[in-house]
C-alpha cells in the first residue's frame, strides 16, 4: 500500500455499499457472469458521470505508479502496461483499476485539508486504505464469495490476484 494521504474517515461497511452500489449500474455488461467488465467500466464510465476521462501514460509520466487519480478533475491516468493488463485480464492490473476508481468516488474534495498520514493516523481516515477496500468490494461481491471453496476458486470466479483473493476468503 502507498503512503496515501488522511481523507476524512470512511466506515468498511459504508465503501462496501458504495462499491456495490457502483457494481450494480454495470450489471447488464457482466451477463452470467461475477467478473466486474472494468475496462469496459472504463471505456463507458463517461456516459453515466459526464466529464469523466482516463489516459493512458507511459512511464516516464507515472513511473512507479501505477495509476493516479484527480478526483476533482474526472481524471484517471493509468501506466500503460497497467491499462492493457487490465484488458487482458490480469488481476492485479483489474485490481489498480478498480482502487483508482475508489479513488475518484471517494476522494472528492471536501475542504478537509489534506495531509500525509502518519503513526497516530487512524488506517480507517488513510485513502489507499480506502481505495483498496472499494476495489475489493467492487471487484468481488460478498454474496458470490460466500459460495466459493478454495481460494483459487475466488481468483477465477472474480478475475482477482491470489492476494486479493486471499484477503476475502474465509472457509
Ligand atoms: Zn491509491
Amino acid at each position: 500500500m502507498r503512503v496515501g494521504f488522511t481523507v476524512p474517515p470512511r466506515k468498511k461497511r459504508d465503501i462496501f455499499d458504495i462499491a456495490d452500489g457502483f457494481r450494480e449500474r454495470f450489471r447488464p455488461l457482466m451477463g452470467a457472469s461475477a467478473r466486474v467488465p472494468i475496462d469496459m467500466i472504463y471505456e463507458t464510465l463517461h456516459l453515466v458521470l459526464p466529464g469523466f476521462r482516463f489516459e493512458v501514460c507511459d512511464h516516464a509520466e507515472l513511473g512507479a505508479d501505477h495509476g493516479q487519480t484527480v478526483p476533482e478533475k474526472l481524471l484517471i491516468k493509468l501506466r500503460e502496461d497497467v491499462y492493457i493488463g487490465m484488458c487482458k485480464g490480469v488481476g492485479r492490473d483489474r485490481f489498480t483499476g478498480a482502487h483508482e476508481l475508489g479513488h475518484l468516488f471517494l476522494h472528492q474534495p471536501t475542504g478537509f485539508a489534506r495531509s500525509a498520514p502518519n503513526a497516530s493516523t487512524p488506517i480507517y481516515m488513510n485513502s489507499e486504505w480506502q481505495a483498496d477496500n472499494f476495489a475489493s468490494a467492487l471487484l468481488i461481491e460478498e454474496q458470490r464469495l460466500q459460495r466459493c471453496r478454495s481460494i483459487e476458486e475466488v481468483q477465477e470466479v472474480f478475475g482477482v490476484s491470489e492476494a486479493a483473493a486471499k484477503a476475502r476468503f474465509r472457509k
